[in-house]
Formats: structure tokens, sequence, C-alpha cells
């Protein structure tokens, strides 16, 4: 059997179906209560996005290698970001544009194209860069991709409603904070490898609010483009 031929075989989709939806029930226990993000995990098949010899554990709740010393962040620190990102709109203030930073396998970016209208990535890593769009294109989900450095962010398509970045930095990358929306929100880890803190900096004119949300490990923000 070929790659797609396995993925869509019966068995392996009754074994996901089963796996996944104890991954809700455990998101759900952890906090994920916007019906919205678990519908949004539950119709995206997450083990389209990791090698096919790691797609029996796509439904743990962990993160796993993509190849290149990166990986597709855990189920749920994908929907907590998610849900803080939602909870910021409002009527007035709608989240019709987002920027994520990092798109590695592009999971984070499916999810959230299922949830907001206008989806941009950029991922510094070619390699990674072209497969997530290949993912995204099977899928039929329409995320704008750019390979590039996301220090600088994406000027053209700014002002964003919000911006996710997926590694952490040490500091805030200033093009970020210029690019949100007046009251736009960003939220990115920050810190060394072993003492990152989540972050949501919301925007008010030009006052940027910051809360911690909780401590975290992510890959690290890295200059330039490979
Ligand atoms: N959101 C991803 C998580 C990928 S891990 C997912 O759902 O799979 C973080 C990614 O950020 C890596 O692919 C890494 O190459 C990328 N990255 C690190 N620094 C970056 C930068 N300056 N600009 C763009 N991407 C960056």
């Amino acid at each position: 059997m070929n790659t797609e031929q396995r993925k869509s075989a019966p068995g392996v989709g009754m074994t996901s179906a089963r796996t996944q939806s104890r991954l809700i029930q455990r998101l759900q226990d952890q906090g994920i209560h916007r019906l919205d993000v678990l519908n949004a995990l539950t119709s995206i098949p997450r083990h389209h996005f990791v090698e096919e010899a790691l797609a029996h554990r796509a439904y743990d709740d962990t993160a796993l290698p993509i190849g290149f010393g990166q990986t597709i962040s855990q189920p749920y620190i994908v929907a907590l970001m998610t849900q803080a990102l939602l909870e910021h709109a409002s009527p007035e203030y709608p989240m019709n544009r987002v920027l994520e930073i990092g798109t590695g396998s592009g999971y984070q970016a499916a999810i959230l194209a299922k949830l907001i209208p206008e989806v941009y990535s950029i991922e510094r890593m070619k390699t990674l860069h072209q497969q997530a769009g290949m993912r995204l294109a099977h899928l039929n989900l329409a995320v704008h991709l750019k390979h590039g450095d996301g220090y600088a962010g994406w000027p053209e398509a700014a002002p964003f409603d919000g911006i996710l970045v997926t590694a952490a930095a040490p500091d805030i990358p200033p093009a970020l904070l210029d690019q949100l929306g007046p009251q736009g929100c960003l939220i990115l880890p920050t810190g060394k490898t072993d003492e990152q803190q989540l972050l949501l900096v919301k925007r008010q004119g030009n006052h940027f609010q910051k809360t911690v949300l909780r401590a975290v490990r992510f890959v690290p923000f890295l200059p330039g483009t490979e």
C-alpha cells in the first residue's frame, strides 16, 4: 500500500477516530471549552501532518518530530493558543485575519484555517514550507504561505487581528507588534529553552498589555532562512 492508500484504509481510519475522540476528551478535561476549537481539532486529521512511522502516535497529546530538528506542537498547546486567540475576538472586533510564524508541519495553520477567514503563515525552512503547502492543498485548506524569516512579519498583508508565534524568541520581534491591528493580540512563547512562558500581548492603540498564560517548551525562533 502506498501512503495515501494506507491513510484512507478503513482500519487506520477507525483507529484514528477512536484515539482522536480520546484526545478531544482529554483536551476538554484540561480546559479547552470552546466547541469551535474542539470541532476544528476533530475535523483535521493530525496523522496527515506527521511522518508515516509516527502516524500511530498522532493522537497522543504530545509534540512529535517533523524532521530538521523541528516538532509539530502538542495538540493541547495548539488548542490553547487557538482558544486564546478566539477569546480575544468580539462582535466589534472579529478575528478575521491571522498570521502564524513557524508553519512547521502546517497543523496549527490547518486548525486556524477551519476557524478564521484569512490565514497567513511563514516558515524559515524551505522543505518544511513546501511539505506543509502540499498537505494543506491535499485537505483543500486555503492558507497563504511564505518561505521567509518571521522576524520581519508579513508587512504587505498587515494589519493582523491576531498573530501566533510557534517558536520561542528571547524577546518580542518589534515588527510583529507593529503589524497588529489597533486592538490586535499576539500570542508567543518567549525565553530560553528550559524556562519559556507563553505570553498574550493585547494591543490597545499604542499600549501593549502582557499576560503570562503558562510555562511552555517550544523549539527556538531562529534567524534567516534555510
Ligand atoms: N506550528 C507548527 C510548529 C512547528 S515548530 C506546527 O503546527 O507544526 C516551529 C517552527 O518554527 C519550525 O518549523 C521552525 O523552522 C520555525 N521557525 C523558527 N524560527 C523561525 C523564523 N524566524 N521564521 C519563521 N519560522 C521559524
